[in-house]
C-alpha cells in the first residue's frame, strides 16, 4: 500500500482567523449510521451516491484509510464521543452506561462556553430508554424521545426518526438557539437495515436497497449543508462526518455488523471541513475514529485531556504551527499537547474489537491490529491477512505464517494492555423491566448477567456461528417492529440449528407473550431458565408471563426469588402484589403495594389494588385514603369509584356509597377500562 499525502491549501488562513481573538469555531459531528467506506464517492465509488458529501468532501481533508475501533453502534460513538479505545471507556454494548469519568465531547465543549446539542436518530441512542445510558451527559438538549413500537406501529414513528425529522429538528435548534459557539452531534440511522428509504429511493434502489438507504442520508445531508450555507453557519464551521461502522453486506458470510472485524465494516468514510475551509486534499494514512476528538479540541484551539487516547491529526492536516499569542487565555497543555502530539505515522497501528457475539449469545470476543500490510484478527481461530496482496482478506496467513502471527499477536496484547482501563465498568442496568424492554432490542443480549457464564473468549468462534448471528439480527428486528408472528417462526428455526441458546428461547419467549400466546410463551421462558438457571432476569420473566398465564401460584415462587436478590426493583415487588392479592395472601399483598407507594406514591394500580385488599382484610376506613387517591389519578376510571362504594357500604355510609356506585357505573357506561395488571 503507498502512502501518499496529498493536500492542497485551498483558501489560506486569514489574518483573522489566526488572530487569537478569532472567535471559537461551532463544531458539527455528524454520524452516518451502518454507511460502507466504498458507497462514497469522495472515496472512488462510481456509482453516483453521495453528490452532497462529494461537494463538502472537495472543501473537506478526506481521510482514505479510516477505521472504526468497534463495529457498532453504541462502543463506535463512545469512543468517537470520548476519544477512547472500547477497552478504556467499556462501553462495550447499548447497555453498559458511560462513565461519568470519561472524557466526552459535550462536557468538554460545554464547559468552554459551547452550546451543546444532539440529534440522535434510533432508540438505540435514547438514554431516557435504558440504552445508552450517560450519553445526554454534557448536552444542553439531547433530542430523542423513542420508544418500542406497538403493533402496527410505523419504525420510524417509534424506534426511529426519518434522517429527514433529525436534520429538520436540528436546524430548528439552530435557528432558535442562543447566541455564542455551539457544538452539535447529528446522527442519521437511515442507512441501517431494514433498508427501506422512502421514496423516489426505495423505487430507484429497488435492487440495491442498502444504496438507497445512502442516497437518502446524502440527501438529508444535503438539506442539512444547504440551510447551514443560506444561515451564514457553514463557512466558519468545523463540521466532521464519518460513519460508525459498515454494513457488510455478505462479506465472509456476514450479513450486517457486529460480529467480525473485516474492512467491510471497519473501514469508515471520515472527512473534516475545517472553519474558513482552510484546507482540503486526502490524506491515506491509517487514522482511527479514536482521533476525532483530539482532533476536534485541538482545532477549536482547547486543550485535550491526557486521558484521551486518540491523536490529533491537525499536524498531518497540515496546520501550520500557530504564531505567539495564538494561544493566550488557553491552558498551556495545549501547545504542549499539540508539539508532543507527532503526526500519526502511515504505518500506525489501528485496533478494533467487538464483544458483540460474547454479550449477546455467549460466543468469543474477536480482536484486530491493522499494522504494516497486515490484518490480525485474534479469535479462537485466529486469522492472518496480507492487505497489500489480498485486500479482501481471503486468503488466510495464519496457519502458514505462525512467526508473523505471533509477532503481531505480541504487539496487540501489549497495546491493549496500555490501553485498558483497570477500574470495573459500571455494571449494566439491573432492573428487570428495563432489561425487558432490553430485550426485545436488536443488539443486546436480555440479561446482563449473560457474561457471568460466558467467560470473554471461551465461547464459540463466532466464524462458526455467523448463520445464526444473521438470523438473529433479522429475528430481533422483527421483535423491535413488533411483527411477532413473524419473530416466532425464525426463531423456531434457530432452535433447529442450535437448541441450546439460552436467548432465543427467551426472546421466543417475549414475542409469544406478545402475541397472547401464553402457554407457549411460559414453555419458551421455562426452557430459557433451564438453560440460564443463575439468571434473575430470566426469573422476572418467567414470573412475568406465569401471572399473565393467571399461574399465580407459579408465578410467586418466581418472583420472590427476584425479590430476594433485587430488592430495588419496584416492578418485581408490583408483580408480586397481584400475585399475592390473587392468592388471597393479603397481609403479603399488602406489604407489597405499601413498598411500592413508599417510592411511588403516583402508583395508580397500586393504590387501587391496596385499597381493595384493605376492604378484603376487614379495614374499609384504611381503604379510603388509597381509593381517592386512585381516582383522582385515573378521573375516567370507573374500578377506584366501585371499590369506593363497597368500602362506604361496609362503614354503613350507604349515601356515600350510592354516590360512588352511580359515578363507577357512569364512567363504566362510557368505556371499559381494563384492570391494572
Ligand atoms: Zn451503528
Amino acid at each position: 500500500m503507498v502512502w501518499v499525502r496529498q493536500l492542497v491549501c485551498l483558501v489560506c488562513l486569514t489574518a483573522g482567523a489566526l488572530a487569537g481573538t478569532a472567535a471559537p469555531p461551532n463544531i458539527i459531528l455528524i454520524t452516518v449510521d451502518t454507511t460502507r467506506a466504498d458507497r462514497m464517492g469522495f472515496l472512488g465509488s462510481h456509482r453516483g451516491l453521495t453528490p452532497n458529501l462529494d461537494a463538502l468532501a472537495r472543501r473537506s481533508v478526506v481521510f482514505t484509510h479510516a477505521y472504526s475501533q468497534a463495529p457498532f453502534t453504541a462502543p463506535s460513538h463512545a469512543t468517537i464521543l470520548t476519544g477512547t479505545y472500547p477497552q478504556f471507556h467499556q462501553v462495550e454494548d447499548f447497555q453498559v452506561p458511560l462513565a461519568k469519568d470519561l472524557p466526552y465531547a459535550p462536557a468538554i465543549l460545554k464547559a468552554q462556553g459551547y452550546h451543546t446539542a444532539a440529534f440522535v436518530g434510533s432508540i438505540v441512542l435514547d438514554p431516557s430508554q435504558g440504552l445508552s445510558v450517560g450519553f445526554d451527559r454534557g448536552f444542553d438538549y439531547y433530542d430523542a424521545g423513542f420508544h418500542m413500537a406497538m403493533p402496527g406501529e410505523d419504525h420510524y414513528n417509534s424506534t426511529g426518526r426519518r434522517g429527514s425529522d433529525v436534520v429538520a429538528r436540528a436546524l430548528t435548534w439552530l435557528s432558535v438557539r442562543e447566541p455564542g459557539p455551539f457544538f452539535i452531534w447529528v446522527h442519521v440511522y437511515d442507512a441501517h437495515y431494514p433498508y427501506d428509504p422512502p421514496e423516489p429511493f426505495l423505487s430507484r434502489y429497488k435492487s440495491e436497497p442498502y444504496d438507497g438507504g445512502i442516497a437518502y442520508v446524502d440527501s438529508c445531508m444535503g438539506k442539512l449543508l444547504d440551510k447551514l450555507r443560506a444561515s451564514g453557519l457553514f463557512e466558519n464551521s468545523l463540521i466532521a462526518v464519518m460513519s460508525d461502522h459498515g454494513e457488510a453486506l455478505g462479506d465472509h458470510g456476514e450479513e450486517f455488523h457486529g460480529f467480525f472485524l473485516y474492512d467491510a465494516t471497519i473501514q469508515v468514510p471520515l472527512l473534516i471541513k475545517m472553519p474558513g475551509e482552510r484546507f482540503a486534499g486526502k490524506i491515506d494514512n491509517r487514522v482511527g475514529l479514536v482521533d476525532v476528538l483530539p482532533t476536534i479540541l485541538d482545532a477549536a484551539r482547547i486543550a485535550v485531556p491526557s486521558d484521551v487516547q486518540g491523536e490529533s491529526l491537525l499536524n498531518m492536516m497540515a496546520m501550520p504551527e500557530p504564531p505567539p499569542g495564538r494561544s493566550a487565555g488557553r491552558s498551556p497543555s495545549d501547545r504542549e499537547r499539540t508539539a508532543s502530539n507527532p503526526t500519526a505515522s502511515p504505518g500506525r497501528p489501528l485496533y478494533a474489537e467487538t464483544e458483540y457475539g460474547v454479550r449477546a449469545y455467549g460466543w468469543s470476543a474477536i480482536r484486530s491490529l491493522r499494522t504494516g500490510k497486515y490484518l490480525l484478527i485474534e479469535a479462537p481461530r485466529r486469522e492472518l491477512y496480507d492487505l497489500a496482496t489480498d485486500p479482501n482478506a481471503e486468503h488466510d496467513l495464519a496457519p502458514t505464517s505462525k512467526a508473523v502471527a505471533d509477532t503481531l499477536q505480541g504487539q496487540l496484547d501489549d497495546f491493549r494492555r496500555k490501553t485498558s482501563k483497570s477500574v470495573v465498568a459500571p455494571s449494566s442496568t439491573a432492573d428487570p423491566e428495563a432489561q425487558e424492554k432490553l430485550a426485545a432490542l436488536g443488539y443486546t443480549a436480555s440479561n446482563a448477567d449473560s457474561l457471568a457464564t460466558a467467560a470473554l473468549g471461551g465461547g464459540a468462534d463466532p466464524k462458526d456461528k455467523i448463520e445464526i448471528g444473521n438470523m438473529m439480527v433479522h429475528a430481533n428486528f422483527l421483535l423491535e417492529v413488533a411483527r411477532n408472528e413473524e419473530a416466532v417462526a425464525l426463531l423456531h428455526k434457530v432452535i433447529a440449528k442450535d437448541p441450546d441458546m439460552w436467548i432465543v428461547y427467551a426472546k421466543l419467549g417475549g414475542a409469544e407473550t406478545n402475541l397472547g400466546h401464553f402457554p407457549e410463551a411460559v414453555k419458551a421462558k421455562r426452557k430459557a431458565v433451564e438453560l440460564m438457571p443463575d439468571s434473575v432476569n430470566l426469573h422476572y420473566e418467567l414470573g412475568n408471563v406465569l401471572l399473565k398465564s393467571h399461574d399465580y401460584e407459579g408465578a410467586i415462587p418466581e418472583l420472590e426469588g427476584v425479590e430476594a436478590k433485587l430488592p430495588g426493583s419496584w416492578k418485581t415487588h408490583l408483580l408480586l402484589e397481584i400475585a399475592y392479592s390473587r392468592t388471597n395472601r393479603l397481609p403479603q399483598a399488602i406489604k407489597e403495594c405499601e413498598t411500592v407507594l413508599a417510592v411511588l406514591p403516583e402508583q395508580y394500580g397500586t393504590n387501587l389494588w391496596l385499597g381493595r385488599d384493605l376492604i378484603r382484610a376487614g379495614d374499609p376506613e384504611a381503604a379510603l385514603p388509597r381509593l381517592t387517591k386512585a381516582a383522582s389519578l385515573r378521573p375516567w376510571a370507573p374500578q377506584p369509584h366501585l371499590a369506593l362504594a363497597d368500602a362506604y357500604d361496609k362503614l354503613g355510609r350507604h349515601d356515600d356509597a350510592e354516590r360512588e356506585r352511580d359515578e363507577g357505573k357512569r364512567l363504566a357506561e362510557k368505556g371499559p377500562a381494563p384492570d391494572p395488571d
